[in-house]
């Protein structure tokens, strides 16, 4: 049994505390060989003036693969152009696509008015400056902007047809919820590559504002499972780490191959999931 391809998802820390959990966790993480570290586009102006520096700083590392994200939010073709160019200037392959979100929360995209339209668009351009690996998002629980699956799954397609060669899920906590979104891509003509994006429950009550932004679903049970735990971090980080390790396995089991775990720049909980995960591999290998 091969081990399952793995990438790491950091976003830019603000704060000097922040760079160094972030480097501590580049350096944890190294040794399950990922296939790529990506780095988060930032919201704003200063926010991908953050992701442009991580990304410099990062690419130092001759050891690291890297991805970097790029939103068509709040910027001009020709800025998301020249930012993309400096990156393949730094050796960067990989690029992970994105429409982005508007400035206010909740209120409808509006693009740049020089601007690409949508990610359809940026994708099409992306592909004409250069060779890169383009991931997409996806979402097996449907995206707040879409109509209904269909139209999400239309737009997916779209996605994949102007350039895109792989896609990235959306956090979930049922393997179920993965299977019947793989399922219904496929019928729907979706041929790329569709990654599960892991999130390890470090904060519940922060993965509640999170999937209330995005319209990912927790699952009551696993709510419960995090309830009365808000002043015990110990028993918290032990639920959460059988939690995902349970999802993991029960994806390969269906057949996985590659995870995207979103490390919010903390290695411990994702660290302990590879960990056991690789090991259960070797055993497999060696039966
Ligand atoms: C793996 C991953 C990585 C992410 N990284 C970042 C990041 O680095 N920085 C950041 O700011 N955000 C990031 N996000 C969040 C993302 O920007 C938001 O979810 C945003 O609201 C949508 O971006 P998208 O590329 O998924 O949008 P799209 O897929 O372009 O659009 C979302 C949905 O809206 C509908 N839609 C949009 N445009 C059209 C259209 N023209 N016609 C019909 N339907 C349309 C479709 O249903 C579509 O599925 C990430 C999300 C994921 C899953």
């Amino acid at each position: 049994m091969k081990r399952p391809d793995i990438s790491f998802e950091l976003f830019p820390p603000t704060t000097a505390n922040g760079f160094d959990n972030l480097g501590r966790a580049v350096e944890r993480l190294k040794g399950f060989d990922p296939k790529y570290y990506s780095v988060t586009y930032g919201a704003g102006g200063s926010g991908q003036q953050k992701s442009n520096e991580l990304i410099s700083k990062l690419s130092e590392d001759s050891d690291l693969t890297l991805a970097a994200h790029i939103t068509l939010a709040g910027a001009s073709r020709q800025e998301i152009r020249d930012t993309v160019k400096s990156w393949q200037e730094r050796g960067i392959k990989r690029l992970v696509a994105l429409r982005g979100d508007g400035a206010v929360p909740g209120e409808a995209f509006v693009p740049h008015p020089d601007g690409f339209q949508d990610s359809v668009e940026l994708i099409a351009a992306l592909r004409e400056l250069g060779d890169f690996e383009i991931a997409v998002a996806a979402y097996p629980d449907p995206h707040p902007d879409s109509r209904s699956l269909a139209d999400d799954l239309e737009f997916l397609k779209r996605k994949q047809d102007a350039g895109a060669t792989t896609a990235i899920t959306q956090f979930f906590f049922e393997a179920d919820s993965y299977f019947s979104f793989v399922d219904a891509a496929r019928k729907a003509g979706i041929t790329i590559p569709i990654i599960p994006g892991i999130l390890p429950i470090n904060n519940i009550a922060q993965i509640k504002r999170f999937a209330d932004r995005c319209g990912a679903t927790i699952p009551d049970w696993v709510s419960k499972a995090f309830e009365g735990l808000e002043d015990s971090a110990e028993t918290s980080a032990a639920v959460a780490v059988s939690l995902c390790l349970d999802l993991c396995r029960e994806l390969i089991e269906g057949g996985v191959d590659a995870f995207h775990f979103y490390t919010l720049n903390r290695s411990p909980l994702t660290e302990a999931v590879c960990r056991l995960l690789a090991l259960q591999t070797e055993q497999k290998e060696a039966a």
